[in-house]
């Protein structure tokens, strides 16, 4: 094999190893990407199994003794948040109806929106 060849062969092997290294990267970046959202499949049917069992347990069906830890968890953060809405309510001086949620101002002694007693 001449000089000429030698050269030939040794950029064509270079080019090779070049395009299957390219390749395995499209291959593992495709795979990487079919692994995120299977992952993110997963997360929503877990998702949607929690939000099933929270309200299959607010519409009293009876909750296996083990899930009720995250039920009742459920309902304190609930709980929280809604205290956390009336304080940012209060900063902005009004307050929400119980009855239908409508904000009012502070003073009001009924809803304008459905006529519910304030408190
Ligand atoms: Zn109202």
């Amino acid at each position: 094999m001449d000089w000429f060849e030698s050269v030939k062969g040794n950029v064509k092997k270079t080019t090779e190893k070049a395009v299957a290294k390219s390749n395995e990267l499209l291959e593992a970046t495709k795979l990487r990407f079919s692994v995120n959202e299977v992952e993110s499949q997963i997360d929503e049917l877990a998702k949607q199994l929690g939000e099933k069992l929270y309200s299959d347990y607010k519409a009293g069906v009876e909750v296996n003794e083990e899930y009720l830890i995250y039920c009742r968890d459920m309902d304190n953060k609930n709980a929280a948040l809604a205290l956390l809405n009336d304080q940012i309510a209060k900063t902005k001086n009004v307050k929400k109806c119980a009855k239908c949620g409508k904000e009012n101002a502070l003073e009001a002694n009924y809803c304008i929106s459905c006529g519910e007693k304030m408190e």
